[in-house]
């Protein structure tokens, strides 16, 4: 209350107002034997006696291993791998025979892992709070999101270089279609990053003030504004816009949750009333409309709120950790958690991703690191437009493009931990809290019954339904089993 400065708001506003197949095949099994090396943490083993033909064709071909001498390569310690498809659990869907993306999609590498490894459902997503990526993800990372879940917009700052003061508030900033006072999409039919600098920029000529509002574009619709010295932001209910599809934008508008965020709220409703008149009859808009394209017409914060203060990875666990993701969320995350942030050229979040440029990626990162998690977006944009078969798609591209080659070029002892980290059902077309199906596996596991990686196999596996301990937890400690 008392570092409310309601002159400042008001400034502000009135700055603002001047401008108007089940079971795991023979290759995959193949591909898991190469795993198969060691069988303790931090026991150098001689990895000459272990290396096959096989393994001398590995060497030859990828160029990340390359780089390591035969000499190196003697001595190993156990590295992880945490590959998250975002939002790949699902319902049974009709036009499937009633059956789950996971189920109906051709995967064997998820297959051979879980066939390996030991499985289970998790309950990312705690009873009371929404089932948003950020919930989820610093669940299975193990720091409670009641806690460092301050809204997206924080959490996914750091990935676009905005520092945050501890008064600031960060909100995401989606380039919205609104049409007739309804909000029909909310990524702008999916605008390009391109086209979104040029809306930005615009924006932050009307509207940006430095020090106090400021704009920055990030990827495709996802952007920010930043309110400098403007607390008590999460005071402030938004709705996500990605749950306001077809929806009366004066139903959803920023409310204030308490009377001292009332002018506060006042200014962020007045800029997304007015980003449309700088928007709609912008170049970039009037050329998506002549293509048949949905304008951007509107901006829509949400997810705001201060930053927050996380304990690093590797003081939490004792491991070197990297992060490798398309977007801005999980590399935000990781950045608090002090993860070495890995951005590959060519990585989108849509199901045009660099799936193998990521697994490359990743090979590379394992050499420095001891754990990198490996993220993959383009499930959970498939589950939003309720897309089935560009679902069973995504599945398969990040089964054989990224796991399997991935899978293929591993020369280390290395854990693996495979999960979505929430459903995104095709039926509802957004996040839901249900558990999700993961798998452990490490070359000492004593695998369970389970055949194949999906919601109804893996509730048969070791683990059965988890819900009060975290993936990670579960992935360290399944180490020594
Ligand atoms: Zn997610």
């Amino acid at each position: 209350m008392k570092n409310f400065q309601p002159k400042n708001v008001k400034a502000r506003f009135a700055f603002a107002n001047r401008h108007t197949r089940n079971a795991a095949n023979q290759n995959s099994n193949q591909t898991l034997n190469l795993l198969v090396i060691v069988h303790s943490k931090m026991v150098p083993v001689k990895q000459t006696e272990k290396l096959t033909d096989n393994s001398n064709q590995i060497f030859k071909r990828n160029p990340y291993i390359q780089k390591q001498s035969r000499q190196t390569a003697m001595v190993h310690q156990m590295k992880y791998l945490l590959i998250v498809g975002d939002g790949m659990a699902d319902y049974p869907v009709p036009e499937l025979d009633n059956k789950t993306p996971l189920q109906v999609a051709h995967k064997p590498n998820m297959d051979a892992i879980a066939a390996k490894g030991r499985n289970g459902l998790i309950k990312n997503v705690p009873d009371d709070l929404n089932p948003g990526s950020e919930t989820a993800i610093l669940s299975l990372l193990d720091y409670d999101p009641h806690i460092y879940c301050t809204g997206r917009g924080p959490l996914e700052a750091p990935a676009r270089g905005i520092k945050l003061s501890d008064k600031d508030a960060a909100f995401r900033c989606n380039l919205i279609t609104e049409k007739d006072g309804v909000l029909v999409d909310y990524s702008a039919g999916h605008i390009t990053t391109p086209e979104a600098e040029q809306l930005i920029s615009a924006l932050s000529s009307a509207f940006g003030k430095p020090c106090e509002i400021e704009f920055y574009s990030g990827l495709d619709y996802r952007h920010f504004l930043i309110l400098r010295n403007f607390p008590n932001s999460r005071s402030i209910a938004c709705t996500p816009p990605h749950d306001a599809i077809d929806t009366k934008i004066s139903t959803v508008l920023p409310k204030p949750q308490s009377s001292e965020v009332k002018e506060a709220t006042t200014l962020l409703n007045m800029l997304i009333q007015k980003s449309k008149t700088i928007l709609e009859n912008h170049p970039v808009n009037v050329a998506r409309i002549k293509a048949g394209k949905r304008p951007a017409n509107m901006i829509w914060p949400w997810g705001g709120g201060p930053k927050p203060s996380m304990q690093s990875f590797s003081e939490k666990y004792g491991l070197k950790a990297a992060v490798i993701s398309a977007v801005d969320l999980v590399k935000g995350i990781g950045a608090y958690a002090d993860m070495q942030v890995i951005n590959v050229p060519g990585a989108t979040g849509l199901s045009d991703t660099n799936y193998a440029g990521k697994a490359d990626a990743a090979l590379n990162a394992l050499e420095e690191n001891d754990l990198v998690f490996v993220h993959v977006e383009a499930p959970d944009e498939a589950g939003h437009v309720k897309d089935y078969s560009l679902k069973v798609k995504t599945i398969e591209d990040l089964d054989q493009r990224l796991i399997g080659r991935l899978l293929k070029a591993l020369k280390e002892p290395c854990g693996v931990a495979l999960l979505p980290d929430h459903p995104t059902p095709i039926k509802v077309g957004t996040h839901t809290r249900d558990p999700v199906p993961f798998t452990i596996y490490f070359p000492s596991t004593k695998p369970d019954d389970v055949q194949s990686f999906d919601e109804f196999s893996a509730k048969n596996g070791a683990f059965g339904l988890v819900t009060n301990e975290s993936l990670m937890s579960l992935f360290l400690a399944s180490l020594k089993k």
